[in-house]
């Protein structure tokens, strides 16, 4: 069964409706005590009975707390470049996947994408839904923040407490090298545009975070989506997520 979930903390009884009432009463064809399994905007799990339907919108009581969000290792925080036509939206969704916890995209130096304030909250609106879906298809306690889209400067200010992994297509130093500040704490993953990382980026990255570490991903150039997933994966692996 896919993941219902709510954006308010479960307390006492609510209303589910929408998309996921559809899926629970008409596709699954649950009714009136029934028990749904239920995740709510904390990463708490409740079992929780219908208590009354009308085929579209149900009225559900907790019953049971199951489970609360795992603690974590530290915060894993994506950020990638703007990417041409529906790239982000690939981004996102194999993202959520993987478990990242925020996603945010920048607008670069290189981006060949420059996106309008209106066009800008279309596709936040679009990333966000896209976020929602794939977290419940795979199955995860917590929808991952897709953050509004930032500048390279403001990326460096609000996480320069954490440690950043700076995939760059001229570094010559491997990931493998730096692995093990990278296995717990906060991080962010930063991966360039289709035209990458400009020399200036570079060297604000390493200016303003104190934890800065550029790697090489190998002798071949990935495009931008595959760095990102291919670095994710490695980090998770190595963080046992
Ligand atoms: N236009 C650039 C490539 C950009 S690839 C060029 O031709 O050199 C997009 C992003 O993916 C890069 O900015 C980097 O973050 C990441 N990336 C791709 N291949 C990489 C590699 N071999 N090593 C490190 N980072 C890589």
């Amino acid at each position: 069964m896919r993941k219902i979930f709510t954006d308010f903390p479960i307390t006492d009884e609510f209303i589910l409706q929408g998309i996921d009432a559809k899926h629970v009463l008409r596709v699954l064809r649950y009714d009136v005590g029934d028990t749904v399994m239920v995740t709510d905007c904390t990463g708490n799990t409740y079992a929780c009975e219908i208590v009354e339907s009308d085929g579209v919108v149900a009225r559900l009581q907790p019953l049971k707390h199951i489970s609360s969000k795992k603690a974590s290792s530290g915060v894993v925080v994506l950020a990638v470049g703007l990417l041409k036509n529906d790239k982000f939206d690939w981004v996102i969704q194999k993202g959520t996947e993987l478990g990242v916890d925020v996603i945010v995209p920048i607008q670069m130096e290189h981006c060949v994408v420059k996106l309008n304030d209106n066009r800008q909250s279309n596709k936040l609106n679009r990333w966000r839904r896209i976020a929602i879906e794939a977290a419940k298809q795979c199955g995860r306690d917590d929808i991952p923040i897709v953050d509004e889209i930032a500048t390279w400067d403001k990326l460096c200010i609000d996480y320069k407490d954490y440690h950043f992994l700076v995939p760059y297509e001229r570094e010559t130093r491997p990931l493998r090298d730096v692995i093990p500040a990278f296995r717990q704490g906060n991080i962010v993953v930063c991966i360039g545009p289709e035209g990458g990382f400009s020399l200036s980026e570079i060297d604000v990255v390493k200016s303003m975070v104190g934890a800065t570490y550029s790697v090489s991903l190998g002798t071949r150039i990935l495009r931008a989506e595959t760095a990102a997933l291919a670095t994710l994966a490695i980090i998770m692996y190595e963080r046992g997520l």
